[in-house]
């Protein structure tokens, strides 16, 4: 998920803009000047629910990271952006879970932090992708060539193709299952199948009771737009029922904090909560209206019905969740589109044949 990203800059406006202009809007349009207005005063923006003291990450010092222990030799780092890394200290060496770019070099002063006191080998050794989205793993390249890069093979193929410097391209892949074994350390990863992306992995931590899975349970938060900008919802869903079979105490989750297993359990929650209210919404709100009001028009027929869709399938779930997930007021909506869109469109629910 890039939840740091802006949506559309300026500069791609104006790209956008010169491509399709036409020639009088020039005169319309004076460079430089033509797209401050486009900018809105704080003041402008809409006010939203506060944020819970129980979903807020740790303040970060002026060092620019904050890491902490998980159990024993297991750490978690985090930083003013709200990624969270993982390492493991061993006997001989270090291993890396993820390398978000917003950490870059305070990945290695954080480890330097922690192994330099305890005299255990600060070098990073294995650098495992939880999956192959830039924003989580792009600082890998910065530990060089003689890192032994873990991950999927399908994070292989993508990586292969998008042939980013940021992202070298794992040295060791597997399918289903890979036992990683790092100075007398044992850490447990798994596929079980496309979820946020068609590559994330299971991190099992077994005697450390942890579990690492990025970008799909932020705990004590809703999910980032459109359900994390996932690529396979129906995946995506049954992924807590998953996590929850493993034995954990400890979340981690790539963002904003550490979780629990109740907060896997709560965001399992909300999303049977939404998928509740995506079926009611579709069984009750009529086409009728829409239809008859944008006749031949199919766009504006289907955005306004997916809109009042949208309002009917929130609404509760807003009510009953702001206060308990952190941003259920600000992404609930743009879950719910998607949410509503996978179970028409690919669980088949309310499509009837015509006879
Ligand atoms: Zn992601």
């Amino acid at each position: 998920m890039t939840s740091s990203d802006k949506p559309i800059s300026g500069t791609s406006r104006r790209a956008l803009l010169a491509m399709t202009a036409i020639p009088a809007l020039g005169t319309l349009l004076p460079a430089g000047a033509a797209f401050a207005a486009d900018t809105p005063a704080s003041s402008d923006l809409p006010d939203f629910a506060p944020i819970p003291p129980f979903a807020k990450g740790p303040a970060i010092g002026p060092e620019g990271y904050y890491v902490a222990p998980i159990r024993r030799n297991l750490y978690w780092v985090t930083d003013a952006a709200g990624y969270v890394a993982a390492f493991l200290t061993t006997r001989d060496g270090v291993v890396l879970f993820d390398a978000p770019p917003s950490m870059g070099g305070n990945l290695q002063r954080a480890i330097d932090s922690v192994t330099l006191p305890s005299g255990r080998p600060n070098r990073v050794t294995h650098l495992v992708y939880s999956h192959f989205h830039v924003d989580h793993i792009g600082a890998s390249g910065l530990f060089g060539k003689d890192v032994v890069r873990i991950g999927h093979t399908e994070t292989r193929r993508v990586l292969r193709g998008l042939k980013d410097p940021r992202r070298p391209v794992p040295d060791v892949v597997f399918d289903d299952r890979y036992v990683l074994r790092v100075g007398g350390e044992r850490v447990d990863l798994a596929y079980h199948g496309p979820n946020h992306t068609i590559d994330s992995i299971f991190v099992h931590f077994p005697h450390h009771r942890a579990l690492m899975l990025v970008d799909v349970v932020i705990p004590s938060w809703v999910p980032f737009a459109a359900l994390n900008v996932s690529q396979d919802i129906l995946g995506l869903v049954g992924v807590p029922a998953t996590a929850l079979d493993y034995s954990f105490d400890t979340f981690i989750a790539g963002h904003v904090k550490l979780g629990s297993r109740r907060e896997v359990s709560l965001h399992q929650q909300y999303m049977d909560d939404l998928t509740a209210s995506a079926q009611h919404a579709i069984d009750t709100v009529d086409r009728t209206p829409f239809a008859q009001r944008y006749p031949g028009n199919q766009w504006a027929v289907t955005k306004t019905y997916f809109d009042a869709l949208v309002a009917a399938t929130a609404a509760p779930v807003v009510a009953k969740y702001t206060g308990v997930l952190a941003g259920a007021d600000v992404y609930t909506d743009s879950n719910a589109f998607v949410l509503i869109e996978s179970l028409r469109l690919e669980s088949g629910y309310g499509l009837s044949v015509h006879p």
